[in-house]
């Protein structure tokens, strides 16, 4: 069997260059996510709070962690200053108040927009209409605080290529609307962030930047 390492450097080799690649460590100790790092690897996405928190702490200090999942608004306070990047920002309420928590300790906050546009009713995020909404009407000239970088999104969990295909052309083309919509006053909007180990080549194809990729580096999760 191969190695973390190996794995890491097949994946970054095949990527093409301007994808960035968040290693998805959730459910895997420690050791695992220092091999990849003593391997290169200096961005991270974790999923939960406390395990988030727990191996901030423990882990060096240049890892960028991305924060990927569903992300409850008591919980806000805890994480911020100590994320590179929340990428599952799925509700204005919950917008909001990373804005409100990262200005109260003066500092902004890096963020992307959650889609949804998959079949699964459990996927958190906000509905294509909902957020072009958001942007045509500018309301992102509330935020004080936070400073929006993009759009993530995942396609179905589905075996039908077309589907996944179709899906990540969606999000695609609301990042695109976005762009098209605010021009240069929402600047350093430049990320989509789609594509998993199972569907990353496809979403690289579609236009996806930045991948997460979990169980094709570290292993089967075991939770
Ligand atoms: C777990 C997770 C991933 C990684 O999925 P793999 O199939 O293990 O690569 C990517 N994105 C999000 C939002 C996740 O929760």
């Amino acid at each position: 069997m191969s190695s973390i390492a190996e794995r890491l450097h097949e994946i970054k080799s095949e990527i093409p260059q301007g994808v960035n690649l968040v290693a998805v460590s959730k459910f895997h100790p420690n050791e695992a996510l220092m091999e990849a790092y003593n391997a290169g690897q200096r961005i991270f996405g974790e999923s939960r709070v406390q395990e988030f928190l727990l191996k901030e702490e423990s882990l060096p200090k240049d890892i960028r962690w991305h924060f990927i999942g569903h992300l409850q608004t008591n919980k806000v306070r805890k994480i911020i200053g100590r994320t590179a990047l929340i990428e599952s920002v799925d509700s204005m309420h919950l917008l909001n108040c990373i804005d409100e928590e990262s200005a109260r300790i003066g500092l902004v906050t890096a963020v992307l927009m959650q889609v949804h546009v998959a079949r699964e009713e459990t996927k958190f995020g906000f509905s294509p209409d909902e957020l072009i909404t958001y942007f045509k009407e500018k309301r992102f000239r509330d935020l004080n605080a936070t400073h929006i970088c993009g759009i993530m999104g995942m396609a179905s969990n589905s075996d039908d290529l077309q589907l996944v295909k179709s899906d990540f052309e969606k999000i695609h083309e609301i990042f695109e609307k976005v762009k098209n919509i605010c021009g240069d006053e929402l600047a350093g909007f430049d990320t989509l962030s789609m594509g998993m180990s199972g569907d990353w080549p496809l979403a690289v194809a579609k236009g996806s930047n930045l991948i997460r990729i979990g169980t094709y580096i570290f292993g089967e999760r075991v939770y």
